[in-house]
């Protein structure tokens, strides 16, 4: 038994889609299409036109064509309120979106209902807000060589230009939205490149968004290939800044590709965040906390709490705790209602999150859940606890991007600040104790983008995200990814009287 579609679903996923280029829906150049499964099933859930580099091109040409003519005419209230009105959009076809991702994705319906969609949502009204707030300032000079001289100096913030955007798998309808609002909020026009296992929620967005009011060429949507298209928006000389999301292995890549023309790059990249329980940790908040750090999502979270550190006064407690709670998870497909945890992506994810379990226990690491591929259809993998892990370990030391948490007994302070930032990565961290002034010194001491204290996963648009280390440049959501998409000027006039 699973939820009955709604017609508006059925219908989008029947029709073969294709590119969306100034505002038209249009074939590849090359013709060619791709197949995007259901990770539930494997089997195909819908065609979708390839973009490759001519149409890149097209599609740059189109969104500067736009940069240049209808959208730098608007003003700033009428971009917000077009802007605002995709928000609206996006609740008012909250199911449709809702059932199309988790089709898409795999993850369940619930999820995507109540995290995905809404957050999405929320993104654009937040976002349409700044339209009217973008602002430069009025600066004193007192340059030596000419102390008699008065000046008037003020900085402009202008928008970029034209912005490529290159999105992952994971939360596809809400990534879109993290790139595309504070974009639009600062007047830019885009090409956005989906991720090729989960183009369909941005399909339908981009007709949301032209029935909101945008115009032409304003957002453009090539669903296609990451060494294709996406290699080819990254290396496009007319394209004046990349935002990318994914890999922290692609997103070095995308920085040689921006090499060309020194487009600004923005890159939001893998983590391996550290999520630690101190002994004063009240246990009833940190043991379902720690295992909604880890699964939620299946773990395809960036920001995925997959290092557990535990106070080794009440490590038997909690690890015991987190692995109950992943053997009573309830698999299945995205769609059903009792589903807890979907299906992983793809069957390349399926591959690489058991090829991570082989190789923790290949190098000895104890499993206290899970485990193993979970049935013999679909892309499924039981929630997994790992312990008795090396600091060494690839389970240890690289993002798996699925639900594996490898747990670890800490003694003190110090130690954990030591232990946390021991990672390439710096995305994200959480801390539990009841100790205030413990939780805010170890929030100075962690070197990464977000720590959040006795709960995980809060996501706002408020809230800016984003990594140190080689998780990542810049920041999104908040007031900051604002500097992200604009160029600011400083016009300096001398007042001759
Ligand atoms: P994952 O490994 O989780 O699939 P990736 O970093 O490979 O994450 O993919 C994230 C996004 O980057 C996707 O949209 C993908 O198509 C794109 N991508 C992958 N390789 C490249 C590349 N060489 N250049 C530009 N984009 C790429």
């Amino acid at each position: 038994m699973t939820v009955t579609l709604e017609k508006s679903v059925e219908d989008f996923i029947a029709t073969p889609r294709r590119l969306f280029i100034d505002g038209q829906w249009v074939e590849a150049a090359s013709g060619k299409v791709f197949a995007t499964p259901n990770p539930a099933t494997g089997e195909t859930l819908a065609q979708v036109a390839e973009a490759d580099a001519e149409d890149v091109d097209r599609a740059v040409r189109a969104a500067r064509r736009a940069f240049e003519g209808p959208w730098s005419r608007m003003t700033a209230s009428q971009r917000g309120r077009i802007i605002w009105r995709i928000g609206d959009l996006i609740e008012e076809h909250a199911e449709e979106l809702a059932q199309l991702e988790s089709l898409d994705n795999g993850k369940p319906l619930s999820v995507a209902r109540v995290a995905d969609i809404p957050l999405a949502a929320e993104l654009f009204r937040y976002m349409a807000g700044w339209a009217t707030k973008i602002e430069g300032n009025t600066i004193t000079l007192s340059p030596p060589f000419a102390p008699d001289a008065a000046f008037h100096a003020y900085t402009l913030r202008e928008p970029v230009g034209v912005v490529g955007q290159i999105i992952p798998w994971n939360f596809p309808l809400l990534m879109a939205a993290w790139k595309l609002g504070p974009a639009l909020a600062t007047g830019n026009t885009i090409v956005l490149k989906p991720a090729e296992q989960t183009p369909l929620s941005a399909l339908r967005l981009a007709e949301l968004m032209a029935e909101a009011g945008l115009p032409d060429g304003v957002v453009n949507v090539l669903p296609g290939y990451g060494e294709t298209a996406g290699a080819a928006l990254a290396a496009h000389d007319g394209v004046n800044k990349i935002a990318f999301t994914g890999s922290t292995e692609v997103g070095k890549l995308i920085v040689h590709a921006a090499a060309g023309n020194l487009k600004k790059v923005t890159l939001e990249l893998g983590g391996k965040s550290p999520n630690i329980v101190f002994d004063d940790a009240d246990p009833e908040l940190a043991i379902p906390g720690a295992a909604n750090a880890i699964f939620f999502n299946h773990g395809q979270c960036c920001v995925a709490g997959s290092r557990l550190f535990v106070h080794e006064s009440r490590f038997e407690q909690v690890v015991a705790g987190v692995a109950d709670i992943a053997r009573g998870i309830t698999l299945g497909p995205g769609l059903h209602p009792d589903t807890q945890m979907g299906p992983l992506v793809s069957d390349e994810q399926l591959r690489r999150v058991t090829g991570y379990l082989d190789s923790g226990r290949e190098e000895g690491a104890r499993t206290v859940a899970g485990g193993s591929r979970y049935g013999e259809r679909g892309y499924f993998v039981e929630p997994t606890v790992l312990v008795d892990t090396r600091p060494d370990m690839a389970v240890v030391r690289e993002e798996i991007f699925g639900p594996v948490v490898v747990a670890s007994p800490f003694a003190d302070l110090d130690e954990i600040a030591a232990q946390a930032n021991d990672t390439a990565y710096g995305l994200g961290a959480g801390i539990w104790t009841r100790d205030i002034s413990k939780a805010h010194a170890l929030a100075r001491k962690i070197r990464a983008g977000t720590v959040w204290i006795n709960c995980y996963n809060v996501f706002d648009a408020a809230l800016p995200f984003g990594g140190y280390k080689q998780s990542g440049w810049g920041r999104e959501m908040g007031h900051e990814v604002l500097e992200a998409y604009t160029e600011v000027k400083a016009v300096c006039a001398q007042l001759h009287t």
